[in-house]
């Protein structure tokens, strides 16, 4: 009884550093993928896609953030977005500019 046991607390090591491990490789691909994916950002959006990838963005500039990826950093297409079935719908930035009321040129997104 006490070899099963034993050999039970080395298969939960076992597991646990595989865990570890797999958290490690998925922290180095995240990285990595979102590194990739920065270099394909227009430099107008960067900083607010880069605020959400550090946690640092507030709500509704990750929705932005999330919007924009959406919508290939296209203000217009996403405040004309059509696809009302998206939890983020209702909170989608740049509705203003449907309403008429314009952004100065060149505004950070
Ligand atoms: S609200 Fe529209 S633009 Fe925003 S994520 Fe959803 S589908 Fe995309």
């Amino acid at each position: 009884m006490p070899e099963e046991a034993s050999s039970a607390t080395r298969n939960a090591a076992k597991v646990e550093r595989l865990a570890k491990q797999a958290t490690a490789d998925a922290i180095a691909g995240k990285a990595q993928a979102q590194a990739e994916y920065l270099g394909s950002v227009p430099s107008r959006a960067r900083g607010i896609i880069e605020r959400a990838f550090a946690g640092t963005a507030t709500p509704r500039g990750a929705i932005k953030a999330k919007c924009l990826d959406c919508c290939g950093f296209n203000r217009a297409e996403v405040a004309g977005c059509t696809v009302v079935r998206c939890p983020l719908w209702s909170y989608r930035p740049f509705q203003n500019a449907r309403k008429g009321v314009v952004e100065p040129p060149g505004s950070e997104f």
